[in-house]
């Protein structure tokens, strides 16, 4: 009684990793969410929206004042320029955004090209959208891609790339020659980019986050999404956007108003505040994830696992063929059940589980005394 197209993705394993992780009370390094407070000034001004009455919905493309605002941060940060009023949609998190983009470019059969690991979503959200997926590895300790690789999956058929930077599971962040290879095979097949950058602000070592938007003319055939979840450590609050030329604006505003209407309204407001942050907040954010990174990192090199420092974003993706207990699966319930800490197997990053068999993802956005607790326990693997 159910559509054919829901027989082709499962549950996401990450979320049931969660699960897992509170029946086994095991240290939840699984579902990338933070487990310590947002910053006061969000906090306040959430609570103050609700109070002054920003409680029906808000205009369906975002409140103008939050539209405005992200276009000036995209404008200084992203070095990308948007008109708030026919490029910018809020939506409910950068989940809804990329598919509200992929149903707005893709028809059934269409092929949408996307780097492999892969944030679990971008499976059922091709699915949905009836995608056919074209997957280009990521390989070696900096988890690049081989320029013949990626020529070699574009063919007439080809319709958009899906892209991910700061990148979940592997935390690379794509370097600008790479990004010009990508944006020169977006011209020459005349196709649309769509590009998840939620961890923009989480990035080390002082390497710079680059929007493929802002390279040459490329904003004209691309989706940059972005969100406060991560950023702000509001992942339940469910806020993103997404932003286009008006062409592509106008068909995603069309999916977004039928699918959810909007984002919520007195947060929306509350995010206008979150933009005000001033640099140090930035700096901050920083500072504290790479400290975190190192924690993770040094347990895991010192309990058995093989892995390298992230570029960005706040996850480890580490081997596990070291140990002697079995495919990745069958690893992460051991871990959660016997040692008490969860992680993500790796083989939901894959369209192929075998070439996850060997991996496992650990999070770090957790406070110390969490990661500390998880530290202790990993020592008994
Ligand atoms: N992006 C986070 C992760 O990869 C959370 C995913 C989710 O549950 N929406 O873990």
């Amino acid at each position: 009684m159910t559509s054919k197209r829901c027989e082709y993705f499962g549950e996401s394993v990450i979320r049931d990793m969660t699960r897992l992780a509170l029946r086994h009370d095991a240290v939840n390094l699984a579902q990338g969410f933070p487990d310590f407070p947002a910053p006061e000034e969000l906090k306040k001004a959430a609570c103050e929206a609700i109070i002054a009455d920003h409680n029906q919905y808000a205009i369906t493309w975002g409140a103008r004042e939050l539209r405005e605002a992200i276009a000036n941060k995209s404008a200084q940060f992203n070095g990308i320029q948007v008109d708030p009023e026919k490029e910018v949609t809020v939506t409910c998190g950068t989940t809804e955004a990329m598919m509200a983009s992929m149903l707005a470019v893709i028809d059934s059969g269409d092929e949408v090209i996307i780097f492999e690991p892969f944030y679990e979503n971008y499976g059922p959200d091709a699915a949905v959208s009836g995608a056919v997926p074209k997957f280009v590895p990521l390989e070696g300790d900096d988890f690049t891609f081989d320029h013949d690789d990626l020529a070699a999956a574009f063919n007439h058929r080809t319709k958009a790339l899906v892209l991910n930077t700061p990148n979940n599971p592997t935390g690379k962040v794509f370097g600008k020659e790479e990004l010009s290879i990508i944006a020169d095979l977006a011209f020459d097949h005349d196709i649309t980019v769509i590009t998840d950058e939620i961890y923009e602000h989480i990035i080390y070592d002082g390497a710079q986050h680059t929007s493929i938007a802002s390279m040459g003319d490329m904003d004209q055939r691309t989706i940059t999404i972005g969100g406060f979840s991560k950023t702000y450590s509001v992942t339940g609050w469910r806020v993103g956007y997404a932003l286009a030329p008006s062409h592509l604006t106008g068909a995603l505003r069309k999916v977004h108003d039928f699918l959810t209407v909007g984002a919520p309204a007195p947060l929306q407001h509350a995010c206008v505040a979150a933009l005000n942050l001033p640099p140090m907040y930035y700096e901050e954010l920083v500072s504290m994830y790479d400290k975190k990174r190192h924690m993770l990192y040094n347990a895991l090199q010192n309990n058995g696992f093989k892995c390298t420092l992230p570029q960005g974003a706040y996850y480890i993706l580490a081997d596990i063929s070291g140990f002697d207990l079995g495919d990745d699966v069958s690893f992460a319930h051991y871990l959660a059940s016997e040692i008490g800490v969860a992680a993500v197997p790796g083989s939901s990053f894959y369209k192929v589980a075998e070439m996850g068999s060997s991996t496992v993802r650990f999070t770090f956005s957790k406070s110390d005394s969490t990661l500390q607790e998880a530290v202790i326990r990993l020592e008994n693997l």
